[in-house]
């Protein structure tokens, strides 16, 4: 079995990497390192099962060989990253979702969507199901991201429905761990190397707003299942258990046993106040369940995070962001 993702060099897509490998998989990396690393698949040199390749998914694509699945994680998907580059974001979200289906529909391959939960905008359902059809802004700053996410689900249940290809898709809430972007401006990485290196702690808003945060290798686990497992209509994944800003970054403080102060910056236009999965589905299909509490995945990242403070990486990763 031989796989190709995109994004293989980012946070969720170089983990996916490694699971598929752990299975037995030969695996195929794409990726044009825009927010991934190569870092981040250093400990896969000389494994003969694994190739990855420096291409933008939103250009002319050919890969050669036979593929039984395509997965499509490439894409911008930090607020701070998507902000900064708009046009980048929705051409991977369109153009670049259209490729990666071109792919698999030329190999009679499996596909397999990250989408998001932001296609449920500033939900006024709570917590978020899969039937919901959102609240979203289509042309505020977040758009760039929640319409090409949007329309990659439209294209891919048109080439379900006209090509008869055998897509997934999975709709990933805020995940969280190691191999993050130590600059990439989420809420996770910011608290944890502001606690880290002594700076304040900035508190968008008051603080009340929420997120449910999964751990990578729960989320991981989920994503496997349903690729393996799930059928063509979208399926959350994420942790239904949902904590306030406030609480994460008193949280962080406590573990990191920190001094920094927390204080607080604005609100981002269109940031949405409350999110949480509803992981009915998931747990009923994929009899898949979320298994890492908050305070052990935050301890586990801070450990991760600890000794890159201050490191040649942290200042490359911080460089190229400025650049
Ligand atoms: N946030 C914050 N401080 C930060 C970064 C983010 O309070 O330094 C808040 C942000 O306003 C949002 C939440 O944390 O309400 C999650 O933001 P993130 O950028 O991680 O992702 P989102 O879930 O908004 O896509």
């Amino acid at each position: 079995m031989r796989v190709l993702i995109t994004g293989a060099a980012g946070f969720l897509g170089s983990h996916l990497v490694d699971r598929f490998l752990a299975e037995g998989y030969e695996v195929v990396g794409l990726d044009n390192f825009i927010t991934g690393d190569p870092e981040n698949l250093a400990h896969l040199t000389g494994n003969a099962k694994f190739e990855l390749l420096r291409h933008d998914i939103s250009t002319f694509t050919y890969v050669p060989g036979r593929f039984d699945g395509v997965l499509h994680l490439a894409s911008l998907a930090s607020p701070v990253d998507y902000l900064n580059h708009p046009i980048e974001t929705l051409k991977v979200g369109s153009i670049g979702t259209l490729n990666a289906l071109g792919i698999a529909k030329a190999n009679k391959a499996r596909f397999f969507l990250a989408s998001t939960s932001e296609v449920y905008g500033d939900p006024t359902v709570h917590p978020q199901v899969e039937s919901y059809w959102g609240n979203v802004n289509p042309i505020g700053p977040r758009s760039c991201y929640d319409e090409s996410k949007r329309f990659a689900e439209a294209v891919t249940m048109a080439y379900h429905r006209e090509h008869e290809i055998d897509t997934r898709i999975v709709r990933i809430f805020n995940t969280y761990g190691p191999r993050m972007q130590p600059h990439d401006g989420r809420v996770v990485t910011n608290f944890i190397v502001q606690a880290l290196t002594g700076q304040p702690i900035t508190l968008y808003g008051d603080g009340s707003q929420t997120r449910s945060f999964c751990y990578v290798d729960d989320e991981i686990d989920g994503i496997f299942r349903l690729y393996t497992k799930g059928d063509n209509l979208p399926t959350n994944v994420g942790n239904p258990r949902e904590f306030t800003m406030r609480q994460l970054a008193d949280l962080v403080v406590e573990l990191t046993d920190s001094k920094s102060e927390i204080v607080t910056r604005p609100l981002p236009a269109d940031d949405p106040k409350q999110r949480q999965p509803d992981i009915t589905k998931a747990r009923r299909q994929l009899g898949w369940e979320p298994t890492i509490a908050l305070r052990e995945g935050l301890r586990r990242t801070i450990d991760y995070f600890r000794p890159l403070i201050g490191s040649p990486r942290m200042k490359s990763r911080a460089q190229k962001l400025v650049g």
